[in-house]
Formats: C-alpha cells, sequence, structure tokens
C-alpha cells in the first residue's frame, strides 16, 4: 500500500507569526530503525506503508508527503531559570496533525530533520544515541500510564553528526497531543503581542480543554486546568523515580504530556536530591525538587495570561496567585493517592499518608533500590511470604522491620483481600523500568558495536513493565556498583 496520511494541519492555520514555513533537508540514505507499529495503528497509518521505502523517506525528512505542512514552531522560555525570547524548534519540524482512531488530534513532528530560522548555531541534526533513548523512555513512560508523548519511528539518516566525537545521525517521529509549551506563551507574551497570547490560548482551549470552550472565565479556567495536570503529571513521575533533567518552561507542554526526553534518568537507589543530567550543575531539577519547578513553571505561564484574565492588572495577578496556590494541593493530592495504591491501599485512612513518608525514609537511609523495593512488597501481602528478598534491599536498616509490621497491619485491616490488594500493587509498581545503566549499554552496543539485539530487548521489557518475567531478571537488577551512570548526557 502506498503511503497515505490524513493530514489536517490546524496550527498551520493559525497567524504566520506562530512559525516559519520549512523543509526538512534530505537524508542521503534513510534507514528504519524502529517502527511502533501498535502506535501506527492507533493513528490510522498503515505501518507496512511507513516500512516501506517512501514510508522511511517521509519519516527522515528526504520526502515530504501530501497533504503535510511542514513548520518550525516560535517559541522562548527560561532555560535553568534564565529567559531566552527567542528559542523555537531548531532540530524538529512539525510535519502536520492527524486525528487517531479514538478522535484525537495528534502532532506528527520530525525531530533531527536539520536547519529551521530558529536554529541558531546548531546543526538541526540529532544523534542516534538520544533519539533511541527518547524513543525508549517516552514509550516506557506510556506504558507505565503516565502522559507522554509518543514516538512513532526512529531513522537513521545515513549522515555524520559532530559532536562529542562523530556520530551517526537520525530522526525520531515524535507524536504529541500538541507541542505548545509553556515557552510558546512566553514568546508572545515577552513581545506584548495580546493578540496572540488571545489566539493561542483559544487554541489550546479548543484542542487539548475543549471541555472549558465556552464557560464564562475560559482563560481561568485554563490555568487552573493546566495547573492540575501538571500537579498529576510530576506525582506520576515520583512514582516511579523518573527525573526529567531539563525541566525548562519550553519543556513543559501545556497539553500535560511529557515532553522533551534529554538527559533524562529514573532513579535506582531513593534519593531525592539525586541529580544524573550532565548539564544541571546547579542541581535545579534534581527528583525531589520537580513539584517546586513545576510550580515555578506554572507561575511563569500565569504572568502570559495576565492581559487576559483582567483589564484590572492587580486583580489578575490575584487570581494567578489563588490558582497557583492550588498546585501544592492538587500534587498532594496526586502524590499521596499514588503511592498509596503503590502500597496497595485503596481506601485512605487518617495516618496512611505516615506509611508513604515512613517508608521513603528508611528506604533513603538504606539506600533502598525504589523501583525494587516497590515490586517485592506486593509479595509480602501474603503473611507467611518471605521477607528477605524486601528486607536485604535495605542495608541492613532496621527501621523497616517496624515499617513493614505496620503496613501488614494496616493491609490486614483493609477492605481489600491479600490477593486482591497484591495484584493491584503489580499493576502500580513496575518490574523493568529503563535502568540508566541498561540504556547506556544497549546504545553503546549500537554506536560502537552496530548491534541493536540488546536495545530491542529491553524497549520490548520496558514497554511490558509489569510481568515478572525470569528472563528479564537482569534487566530488573539495579547496577552493580562499577555499572553505576554517575551521569546522564543528551
Ligand atoms: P532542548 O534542550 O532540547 O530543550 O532544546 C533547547 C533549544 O535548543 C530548542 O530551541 C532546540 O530547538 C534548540 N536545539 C537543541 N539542539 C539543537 C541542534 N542540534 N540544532 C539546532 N537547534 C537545537
Ligand atoms: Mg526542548
Ligand atoms: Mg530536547
Amino acid at each position: 500500500m502506498p503511503l497515505s496520511i490524513a493530514f489536517d494541519n490546524s496550527y498551520a492555520r493559525l497567524p504566520a507569526r506562530f512559525y516559519e514555513r520549512v523543509r526538512p533537508e534530505v537524508a542521503p540514505s534513510p534507514g528504519l530503525l524502529v517502527l511502533n507499529t501498535t502506535l501506527a495503528g492507533e493513528l490510522g497509518l498503515d505501518a507496512e506503508a511507513l516500512a516501506s521505502p517512501e514510508g522511511v523517506a517521509a519519516l527522515s525528512g528526504a520526502a515530504v508527503p501530501a497533504g503535510a505542512d511542514p513548520i518550525a514552531l516560535a517559541y522562548a522560555g527560561h532555560q535553568f531559570g534564565q529567559f531566552v525570547p527567542a528559542l523555537g524548534d531548531g532540530r524538529a519540524v512539525l510535519l502536520g496533525e492527524v486525528v487517531a482512531r479514538d478522535g484525537r488530534r495528534l502532532d506528527l513532528q520530525l525531530k533531527g530533520s536539520g536547519r529551521t530560522v530558529f536554529s541558531r548555531r546548531g546543526d538541526g541534526k540529532a544523534a542516534v544515541g538520544p533519539v533511541l533513548r527518547e524513543y525508549l523512555v517516552s514509550e516506557a513512560m506510556a506504558a507505565f500510564g503516565i502522559p507522554t508523548t509518543r514516538s512513532l519511528a526512529a531513522v537513521a539518516t545515513g549522515e555524520t553528526v559532530l559532536r562529542e566525537r562523530p556520530l551517526p545521525g537520525a530522526v525520531l517521529t515524535r507524536v504529541a497531543a500538541s507541542h505548545v509549551r509553556v515557552g510558546t506563551f512566553q514568546y508572545f507574551a515577552h513581545r506584548s503581542d495580546e493578540d496572540g497570547i488571545r489566539r493561542l490560548a483559544d487554541y489550546v482551549i479548543e484542542r487539548l480543554y475543549p471541555e472549558i470552550a465556552g464557560t464564562d472565565a475560559p482563560y481561568a479556567a485554563l490555568f487552573e486546568s493546566v495547573v492540575r495536570r501538571q500537579a498529576r503529571l510530576i506525582a506520576l513521575w515520583l512514582s516511579v523515580g523518573f527525573v526529567h533533567g531539563v525541566m525548562n518552561t519550553d519543556n513543559m507542554a501545556i497539553s500535560g504530556e511529557t515532553i522533551d526526553y534529554g538527559p533524562c534518568a529514573f532513579l535506582d537507589a531513593y534519593d531525592p536530591a539525586m541529580v544524573l543530567s550532565s548539564i544541571d550543575r546547579q542541581g535545579r531539577y534534581a527528583y525531589g525538587r520537580q513539584p517546586q519547578i513545576a510550580q515555578w513553571n506554572l507561575a511563569r505561564f500565569g504572568e502570559c495570561l495576565l492581559p487576559l484574565l483582567s483589564d484590572d492588572r492587580d486583580k489578575a495577578v490575584e487570581l494567578v496567585v489563588e490558582r497557583l496556590s492550588g498546585f501544592a494541593g492538587e500534587f498532594e493530592t496526586a502524590y499521596f493517592g499514588r503511592f498509596l495504591e503503590k502500597l496497595g491501599i485503596a481506601d485512605e485512612r487518617p495516618g496512611d499518608r505516615d506509611l508513604v513518608t515512613g517508608l521513603l525514609a528508611v528506604m533513603q537511609m538504606g539506600r533502598a533500590d525504589f523501583t525494587l523495593a516497590f515490586r517485592r512488597l506486593a509479595d509480602l501481602v501474603d503473611p507467611e511470604a518471605d521477607t528477605e528478598p524486601f528486607l536485604s534491599l535495605f542495608g541492613g536498616n532496621a527501621g523497616v522491620e517496624p515499617w513493614l509490621t505496620s503496613w501488614r497491619q494496616r493491609l490486614a485491616a483493609g477492605s481489600r483481600s491479600a490477593g486482591e490488594a497484591a495484584a493491584a500493587m503489580r499493576a502500580v509498581n513496575p518490574a523493568i523500568i529503563p535502568r540508566n545503566h541498561q540504556v547506556e549499554k544497549a546504545l553503546d552496543a549500537i554506536i560502537d558495536g552496530s548491534d541493536g539485539s540488546a536495545y530491542i530487548r529491553l524497549l520490548q521489557a520496558v514497554t511490558r513493565p509489569f510481568e515478572d518475567r525470569p528472563e528479564d531478571a537482569d534487566l530488573a537488577s539495579p547496577p552493580r556498583p562499577e555499572e553505576r551512570v554517575a551521569a546522564t548526557f543528551c
């Protein structure tokens, strides 16, 4: 079947100052690395056509499929706290939008397809490592049930890109509910372009928050909705030990999806101060600082909306401050809700939150592996079960034993049977996450050894994260000291 994509490009119908039209660069020798056939199906795309030479040419940017209207989006952003008035898609091109089988409108974006007007001194290209890393981690996040951009395909370009060393180039096809970011609003706000802000707000309301269209105060409702979605998103990140690494305002999507997987990482041992990104020298984006940073970014978003909220600036500020103060409550509800699910508790009672903080405190002291501790806990709902595999994770810290006793008492007093509780816990506590050392190993095998087998195996494992599979026990294990990744690069 020839490649046919039913594009409908709503962003390209916005005013011209929202983007620049661009032609992706022609990859000299495109070759398919990975194709997400399941996602292709959800998008109503023919996987065979995408894997054909014509499809691979389209996924590399070498050929522009019929109906696409490639544009680079304008945006600004705070990078590590510093405002940059013009960032924009410097190495990405929005090919267009498709409407998925479930009715959702989704962006198809090529990342790494060459220079745009926003490239500044960059080459607009992407190296195969970061492309395959984003593919893997975004698909793992989707499998965890966490809102995220998706990955449809990764294609090698046949070109060499220069980073710390020459590396093979690649293009990622990213799928998103929308690529509008906090930084997109900042772009117009910085230019005092009130009409631009309003059109952008109307656009995202219609596309992402249709339930508030036509209500009395849609812009206040938009702010409140975005605050709520972000609070829930960050709670979910923390529940799987995810560290985004670069929570700049241009990397925070208005849709509430996780976006822009750079030097992101997952905790092995539980440590709220954990920073892995090599570019985060101040620890600004440490695991435990993510809620606070999200709120800071949302304050920047609120500032952009001020002219839409009221003609009286003081009133508008008051409104933003008031709605922003709701973040903490939304976050805590989502955070404890999720962590109580991780503990098998469905019906929160007074004192239950202490079980969460109590476990995390002993995990931190004992440097317990975050993922394995929760996973192995499900086995201990059964009072006869051997506690050793769980206790051995805590480095001999004695505090875990009284904790375990209290938790078992609490579960026994709850409404669920032991079997129900264990099954519910196994459905929210992954056995397998993309462990940093496994990700690095799999990428190294491709880049240095041209061997993709470890990558494909890891991808298959992390996209079925809630199953115990003895054959994947090595992938579920924490790194040995010599395997530990000290810093992630992108
Ligand atoms: P990021 O760190 O991925 O959030 O990107 C920050 C900004 O730098 C965005 O405007 C990107 O488009 C731009 N950028 C990153 N890498 C490149 C590159 N290789 N060429 C051009 N622009 C880039
Ligand atoms: Mg970015
Ligand atoms: Mg990036």
